[in-house]
């Protein structure tokens, strides 16, 4: 069955506090993963590790930045003493301020480059000498459909930091294949998260609008994506996106959907 392989295994999931990175967290630990819930607030990072112990999950929580390589040396380390070894690694925290080029403060851009994808880097760097270990050495990294494939105003420097995650990506499979590790990345539409919810309903419909399958994403649709590439049957899928947004990026026009 997809996702048995997952059963046992010590993954690592950044971000995990909240949002798609909790829903990661709970479609592994559902499977019987052990999860390291890492986020930089220490609180909610418990409490998010907190549900899926109460789920029957096995999980615990660590605050850590992305950005900074003692605490991802410090991340990989902590999942290695808790959960005896590092198996697979969710590369998934980012940040999203919405600032057009022209109000942007030149330090914003630093800031989003330096934690969406120097936090790839060195959270991959740091959990790589434990994923050599394993037989099943994963890495999945959430990109976005923002960047890669589509842009919106506002965010210059995420859709950067998005297409630069799948650079890396790119280059990381090509090094990491002698260790039977793989690099793949899954890139989310719009998905409903805390923040998105809390616009409201009303909200969600219009966006939801422009997607044919009428919805928004669940986070769960993410962490099942993040799982099969994690599975025992992707052993053979490196290098590759999976795109997750409910067919958004293919109508040419509105009124393409309105016809359909
Ligand atoms: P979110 O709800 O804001 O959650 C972000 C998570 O990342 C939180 O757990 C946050 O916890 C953590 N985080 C932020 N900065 C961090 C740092 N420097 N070090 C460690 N943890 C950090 O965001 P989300 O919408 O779930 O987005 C998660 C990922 O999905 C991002 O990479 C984003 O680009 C991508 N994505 C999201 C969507 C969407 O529709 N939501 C679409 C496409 C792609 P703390 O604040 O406690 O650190």
């Amino acid at each position: 069955m997809l996702g048995e392989s997952i059963k046992g295994k010590s993954v690592v999931v950044t971000g995990a506090s909240k949002g798609i990175g909790k829903g990661i967290a709970r479609v592994f630990a559902r499977h019987g993963a052990k999860v390291l819930v890492v986020g930089r607030d220490l609180k909610t990072a418990e409490a998010s590790a907190a549900e899926l112990v109460k789920a029957g999950g096995t999980a615990s929580a660590l605050a850590a930045d992305i950005a900074d390589w003692n605490a991802m040396q410090a991340m990989a380390k902590a999942a290695v003493d808790r959960h005896g070894g590092l198996d697979v690694l969710c590369a998934n925290a980012g940040v999203f301020p919405q600032t057009k080029i022209e109000d942007m403060p030149p330090d914003q851009w630093d800031d989003v480059l330096r934690v969406n994808l120097k936090g790839t880097f060195l959270s991959v760097k740091a959990c790589l000498p434990h994923l050599k270990r394993s037989s099943q050495g994963r890495v999945v990294i959430t990109s976005s459909i923002t960047g890669p494939v589509t842009g919106f105003p506002g965010w210059t420097h995420y859709g950067a930091s998005k297409a630069g995650q799948l650079g890396f990506m790119r280059t990381a499979c090509i090094e990491l294949a002698k260790y039977g590790i793989t690099v793949n990345a899954v890139l989310p539409g719009n998905i409903v998260t805390e923040g998105l919810a809390g616009l409201g309903k009303e909200y969600q419909d219009s966006m939801a609008a422009s997607v044919p399958l009428r919805r928004l994403g669940d986070v769960e649709d993410i962490g099942h994506a993040a799982l099969f590439l994690a599975s025992k049957e992707a052993a053979y899928i490196t290098g590759q996106t999976i795109i997750v947004d409910g067919g958004q990026i293919l109508p040419e026009s509105l009124d393409a959907l309105a016809q359909a």
